[in-house]
């Protein structure tokens, strides 16, 4: 069967934005709410000649008790299971955050391939200095797109499907 992509990282970096670029179609959530997505959406994907199943996800909150936002998690963490690569999101306008280095480090337990996408960088020129901070997760070459503006998308998929 076709591997299966998931989509992980912090609540509004743009999960569900990318998941819909991805999809073609918009049958995920985008919110202003952080964590709007509570449930894992899928949608088949294919780039050049490989097709795959794309898996959005809630956001994980590391930290979080709240009920919801441990039922993310996880969602997610079955997400990672499932996945043979990880999306990994991250937000260049927020910067890298403690809770990027904790969903990081659920990934390294996960053994999994991992694709480190930096979100928001809807002017390369202007946010590409701020793009390197994120090599310190120790996880690899931070991918600078932008879903809104669809930026660095081609590259960011090249990527993915080199794992499969
Ligand atoms: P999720 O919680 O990670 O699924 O994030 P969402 O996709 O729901 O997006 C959270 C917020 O970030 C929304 O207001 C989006 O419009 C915004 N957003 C998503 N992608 C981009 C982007 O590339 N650039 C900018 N500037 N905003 C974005
Ligand atoms: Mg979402």
């Amino acid at each position: 069967s076709k591997p299966v992509v998931a989509i992980v990282g912090r609540p509004n970096v743009g999960k569900s934005t990318l998941f819909n670029v991805l999809a073609g179609e918009r049958i995920s959530i985008v919110k202003d709410t952080p964590g709007v997505t509570r449930d894992r959406i899928y949608a088949d994907v294919s780039w050049l000649d490989k097709a795959f199943t794309l898996i959005d996800t809630g956001g994980i909150e590391p930290d979080s008790d709240d009920i919801i936002l441990s039922q993310m998690r996880e969602q997610a963490q079955i997400a990672i299971d499932t996945a043979d690569v990880i999306m990994f999101i991250t937000d260049v306008r927020q910067g890298l955050v403690d809770a990027d280095e904790k969903v990081a480090n659920m990934l390294r337990r996960s053994k999994k391939p991992v694709v480190l996408v930096v979100n928001k960088v809807d002017d390369f020129k202007k946010y590409m200095p701020d793009v390197y901070e994120f090599y310190n997760l120790g996880i690899g070459e931070p991918i600078p797109v932008s879903a809104a503006s669809m930026l660095g998308i081609g590259d960011m998929l090249d990527e993915v499907i080199a794992h499969f």
